[in-house]
């Protein structure tokens, strides 16, 4: 597979939202060039298009002390024009945390140490469960009940989540398709509105940054079941899915 365009044509709008996910929330028009030959009008035009309908409220890789991958990125076998976005969920029982911020005392039931564990066990699989041996947490985001998008494998990176039911017939969803994981499991029945909302944040935001799903005709938002390699991903957020949620 190639691409099929030089993608260039959207390479300062692509830098600017990469910068915004490495500096977390911080506005897109804010610090960029100021005054350096580019005139404001320009600017602020840029700007109010790359965070129509909204920004998500990302927490940087820094922010929530991601460990580095172990590989570099794949930046250059991933064409989610040619696919969309796949949404996931945790899995598990109850996966909703009450906390939010990093709490030393209780670091596990926090979403950082949530986020941090599933890197963790992503990337170190304790040797009795087995699983896969990711480079880096397998997700592109990870949408917390509180309306956070904590960044994983971030922009234009291949992720690892997607899954081929069988290898020797690839079909390619870990090259098409982005990976946005809610963080909820099997016993949360009902998504927060927060979650649903930051989700579609997060849809818009790869749609307008890198053209998810633009080259497809038909639906190019998905369950992880539709692919083939779960059977109950992603719980409860899969109705939204068949509704159009986060189209
Ligand atoms: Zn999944
Ligand atoms: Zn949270």
């Amino acid at each position: 597979m190639k691409r099929p365009e030089n993608p260039n044509w959207q390479l300062t709008a692509r830098e600017w939202a990469r910068r915004a996910e490495q500096v977390g929330q911080q506005p897109l028009h804010g610090g960029h060039e100021e005054g350096k030959g580019k005139d404001k009008d320009k600017r602020e035009a840029e700007a109010a298009e790359l965070s129509t309908p909204r920004t998500p409220r990302f927490i940087s890789r820094t922010e929530w002390k991601a460990e580095e991958p172990e590989e570099t990125p794949n930046t250059r076998e991933f064409w989610p024009e040619w696919g969309g976005i796949v949404i996931h969920y945790t899995g598990g029982g109850d996966e909703m945390m009450d906390k939010h911020d990093w709490d030393p005392r209780d670091p596990w039931h926090t979403c950082y140490g949530q986020v941090i564990l599933i890197q963790r066990k992503q990337m170190h699989p304790w040797p009795v469960i087995g699983g896969e041996d990711y480079s880096d947490i397998a997700y592109n985001y990870l949408v917390c009940r509180h309306g956070y998008t904590f960044v994983g494998r971030g922009l234009m990176v291949q992720p690892g989540a997607n899954g081929s039911p069988d290898p020797k017939h690839p079909k390619w969803n870990n090259e098409r398709y982005y990976a946005i994981c809610g963080l909820l499991g099997s016993e949360n029945k009902e998504p927060p509105q927060a979650m649903l909302d930051e989700i579609k944040a997060v849809a818009d935001w790869v749609r307008t940054n890198d053209q998810a799903g633009a080259r497809i005709e038909g639906r190019h938002v998905k369950g992880h079941r539709e692919l083939g390699s779960s059977d109950d991903c992603p719980g409860s957020l899969y109705p939204y899915i068949g509704k159009g949620y986060f189209d």
